[in-house]
């Protein structure tokens, strides 16, 4: 094992969405990658907007997807607590450390007078920062302040010039001034600690040295969290900030652009593999063509050097289509267990042992896209059809094509299937539309689907007389 770690730090404020776990993926395999360890933390500081089953419906989506972490709040680790909840304490006395050095200092604004503030900044045209009127404060004036029972917050005294570089092995070196950083809260009043603030503190402790996150993290919060790595004198972990994901208009990624929650894509029958071969490429590349790849290909292949700047675009078609990819490839057992819950859920009797079924969902396979098209595809498996009124003639056509099939000795295979049914045209004396669409309708009830060899394959000798028998019946005088 390298000691090269890294963490994922979801906050569980809602349900795992793709541009997240794009970010998990990146993690992960960039540990896999250099046998390092993965560590899963939980950022749940905010009491109002956590929630526990967005936490285990996420570890529920990581594991789904085959990303298993190394640490974490349920297998722990040697940094335990990893629920930023559990850690409060920690929080409260590194503030009070840079509190007695000096390096920090006691606000007493209310919320109204900053809110004020912001607002008079914002109306002037200006960005607002805080005016740093507590930073001054004599220590008399502070206990004055304490004794009418006005509860500080902690701000860190941020150097007020000078600038600060963030070092980022994906975008190379940027600079930030200290001015426009002003003097950020490191623990609220309530004496919870901002993100900002535990984030490094947790960083540092559990040990990591690679912070690997979006780019929306690095100009509001990575120089902030650089800051509070001076004020404690820690070394700062290497930063890479991993492009922003973009809908096909340029826009931040949103549910308009059809982009949803893992949840939501396993739900369709998007395959794990086919999710992760998909994000791993928003944002990186293999340096070829290469496009499809599972899971342990892309831990061989992937580089944290051949992440792009440019910003990725979510392509819900490219998706679906490196998920054709993964179905095709699933080999006919392993196709039918994972097809079983989406027959079910359809509504379908469906018999676990029934070869015939698994061999009709094979050969249905290479034409989806995602599993929730097959229940559809495949119903006429599970129902005959409605009966429907026939013309004479066609009543003819039906009883011609029941002798023929009296002459099968057993079931036919598809190619034997698609052999019988051209073979009818000489015997009927009809071209293939004269005769075809009649058969699909009377087997199945639909007027188009899965082709008709395969139809008449998968129902064998006894279905598809009991089907034509059925609406031959019907029309008896
Ligand atoms: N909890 C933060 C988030 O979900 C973590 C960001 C980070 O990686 O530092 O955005």
């Amino acid at each position: 094992m390298s000691n090269i770690r890294v963490r994922f730090p979801p906050s569980p404020t809602g349900y795992f969405h793709l541009g997240n776990a794009r970010t998990a993926i990146f993690n992960w395999l960039f540990a896999r990658k250099e046998k390092g360890v993965f560590v899963l933390r939980i950022e749940d500081t905010d009491p109002t907007r956590s929630k526990k089953e967005y936490e285990t419906a996420m570890m529920e989506d990581l594991l789904w997807m085959g990303l298993r972490w190394d640490e974490g709040p349920d297998v722990g680790g040697p940094y335990a607590p990893y629920r930023q909840s559990e850690r409060l304490a920690i929080y409260q006395e590194y503030a009070q450390a840079l509190l007695k050095e000096n390096k920090a200092y006691e606000c007493f604004c209310s919320a109204d007078y900053l809110e004020n503030e912001r607002e008079e900044a914002v109306a002037r045209g200006a960005v607002p920062r805080y005016n740093r009127r507590c930073r001054e404060l004599s220590d008399i004036e502070r206990i004055e302040l304490k004794e009418k029972g006005v509860v500080p917050a902690i701000r860190v005294k941020t150097l007020l010039q000078g600038e600060i570089v963030v070092e980022d092995i994906i975008r190379g070196n940027l600079v930030f001034a200290y001015e426009d950083l002003d003097d950020f809260i490191i623990l609220r009043s309530d004496k919870t600690s901002t993100y900002n603030f535990a984030v490094v503190i947790d960083d540092y402790l559990m040990k990591i040295t690679h912070v690997i996150r979006g780019e929306d993290h690095l100009h509001g919060n990575t120089p902030r969290q650089i800051v509070v790595y001076q004020k404690l004198g820690w070394k700062t972990p290497f930063f890479g900030h991993l492009p922003m994901v973009l809908g096909k208009d340029k826009t931040k990624l949103s549910k308009r652009h059809g982009a949803m929650a893992v949840e939501e894509y396993r739900q369709m029958g998007y395959l794990p593999q086919s999710i992760t071969n998909y994000l791993a490429l928003l944002g990186w590349s293999a340096g070829d063509e290469r496009e499809l790849f599972d899971l342990e290909e892309l831990i061989r292949v992937f580089d944290l050097n051949r992440v792009g700047k440019s910003p990725a675009i979510f392509d819900e078609e490219k998706l679906r289509w490196i998920n054709h990819h993964h179905i095709s490839n699933l080999d006919e057992r392993e196709f039918f267990d994972i097809s079983l819950p989406y027959l079910i859920k359809a509504g379908y009797q469906v018999d676990k042992k029934d070869i015939r079924l698994m061999k009709l969902i094979n050969i249905i396979k290479s034409s989806l896209h995602m599993l929730e098209e097959l229940p559809v595809r495949i119903k006429f498996y599970f129902y005959s059809p409605e009966l429907f009124s026939i013309s004479p003639s066609e009543k003819e056509i039906l009883e011609r094509v029941r002798k023929n099939v009296l002459l099968w000795e057993s079931d036919l295979t598809v190619d034997e299937a698609n052999l019988f049914l051209n073979e009818l045209s000489p015997l009927l004396g009809l071209p293939k539309k004269g005769y075809l669409p009649l058969i699909r309708k009377a087997l199945t009830g639909e007027e188009k689907g899965v082709e008709l060899n395969i139809i008449t394959s998968s129902l064998g000798r006894e279905e598809v007389l009991k089907r034509l028998d059925a609406i031959l019946i019907k029309h008896e005088k």
